[in-house]
């Protein structure tokens, strides 16, 4: 699937009151199934329809509004937020709190069911679990769960495949089918924080510290549902899940205006940009949204964001053999780095993890190291990225693919 594509304006729909119709093509879409990116999802997304809505996807106001069709004072809404964002809960039996008479339909209006657990699969002697999800029109998304000694990180979806067609990776295959609601992208927040609680990932109970904004999809591609489940994960309870800002991580394949909107939030994010290549020569084969936004564009955005939030940014290489592993590319890459100054980004490397007979393979392991230590005696800082759940199809999206394949 051909960025181009995914960016082509649909303002030729547009009549001369509509105010889009003159708005620029900005690459980033409010949410839902309309604007830029309508013409790379599925073609039978309409007929998916929404997901119902939840407790995550109403204003306040919607709430009491909702609480009081059931008869319901405006102080049960709090406890419902206290429910959900506090102690993880959404079923009736826990809401002891509640006239017995009102559970029921409190939990099924406000809590509907919006992901249901297909597979699991745990990795890292039970340190890494990975859910594939299926959701209310059987589209499937994943999410993993990683712990470690002092933190635990989820790594999230938050659209139903992708439609940026990075031709490396699984997720980029199944294209995109729509974009997920704040309730959806929230509720993989909430079943983890409990799984953690619970004890139910090795190690005991404990705390989810950490999301990533990496898992299927292009978290730009869904702007508003995005930041709206950004600001409830940040929230302390009971109006969020308390999880700090900081610990926070939103990635983009390098949506410019996105990177300069989040900018603007005032949130103290980090932001993860998925370079793959030092080059627009090399970039325009690995990540077609590069012939849209291109390494310069892309690098002055990320090196603005740091600047705006203080934050350092996260530079996402994913290492393939013999393709952009060598060490012109970590001189280049930096280079590039080093043009805007020291200490204002953390390269991450990765192997590629393969997607079943393609042709793009991990890198070997001393062309690795030489990638890393190129870039550290030029000055950066760079971690080979964890690999975590590498035996369990860990990387994006290939769980998801694995399945549907085994189904077609
Ligand atoms: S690498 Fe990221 S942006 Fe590219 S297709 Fe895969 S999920 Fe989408």
């Amino acid at each position: 699937m051909s960025t181009t594509s995914a960016f082509r304006s649909t303002s030729s729909a547009s009549t001369a009151h509509d105010a889009s119709a003159d708005a620029p093509e900005t690459g980033i879409t409010p949410g839902g199934t309309s604007g830029p990116f309508r013409d790379v999802l599925a073609k039978d997304h309409a007929r998916r329809g929404k997901p119902p809505l939840h407790f995550a996807d109403l204003t306040n106001e919607e709430r009491i509004a909702k609480a009081k069709e059931l008869g319901l004072p405006k102080f049960r809404v709090n406890q419902l937020a206290k429910h959900y964002y506090d102690h993880f809960d959404v079923n009736a039996a826990d809401f002891t709190d509640f006239p017995a008479a009102h559970r029921g339909q409190a939990a099924q209006t406000f809590f509907p069911q919006l992901i249901t657990e297909v597979m699991r699969q745990v990795a890292d002697d039970g340190q890494t679990i990975k859910t594939l999800w299926d959701l209310f029109d059987g589209s499937r998304i994943e999410s993993v769960l990683m712990r470690y000694p002092n933190r635990a990180t989820l790594c999230i979806s938050s659209q139903v495949g992708c439609g940026m067609g990075c031709p490396f990776c699984a997720t980029g295959q199944l294209g995109l089918t729509r974009n997920m609601s704040t309730g959806e992208i929230l509720e993989q927040v909430r079943v983890a924080a409990r799984m953690m609680r619970e004890g139910e990932v090795a190690g005991g109970p404990g705390r989810l510290s950490n999301i990533v904004f990496m898992g299927m999809g292009e978290p730009m591609g869904n702007y508003k549902s995005v930041m709206s489940a950004v600001r409830q994960i940040s929230a302390m309870p009971p109006d969020g899940f308390g999880i700090s800002a900081r610990n926070i991580t939103v990635s983009t394949v390098g949506v410019v205006p996105g990177i300069r909107k989040l900018a603007q939030e005032g949130l103290p994010v980090r932001l993860a940009v998925s370079l793959h290549a030092p080059s627009d020569e090399l970039r325009d084969k690995l990540v077609p949204m590069n012939k849209r936004f291109n390494t310069k564009q892309v690098l002055d955005a990320a090196h603005d964001y740091y600047l705006a939030s203080n934050r350092r940014v996260s530079i996402e290489y994913a290492l393939m053999r013999g393709i952009n592993d060598q060490a012109e590319h970590a001189r280049l890459l930096a280079k590039r780095l080093n043009h805007y100054g020291d200490n204002w980004a953390h390269v991450n490397p990765i192997p590629l993890n393969p997607i079943e007979g393609s042709k793009w393979t991990a890198s070997k392991p001393e062309d690795e190291q030489q990638f890393l230590d190129i870039l550290h005696r030029a000055g950066i800082t760079a971690t080979m990225r964890d690999t975590r759940g590498q035996d369990i199809d860990g990387a994006c999206g290939q769980l998801a693919a694995k399945v549907k394949n085994q189904q077609s």
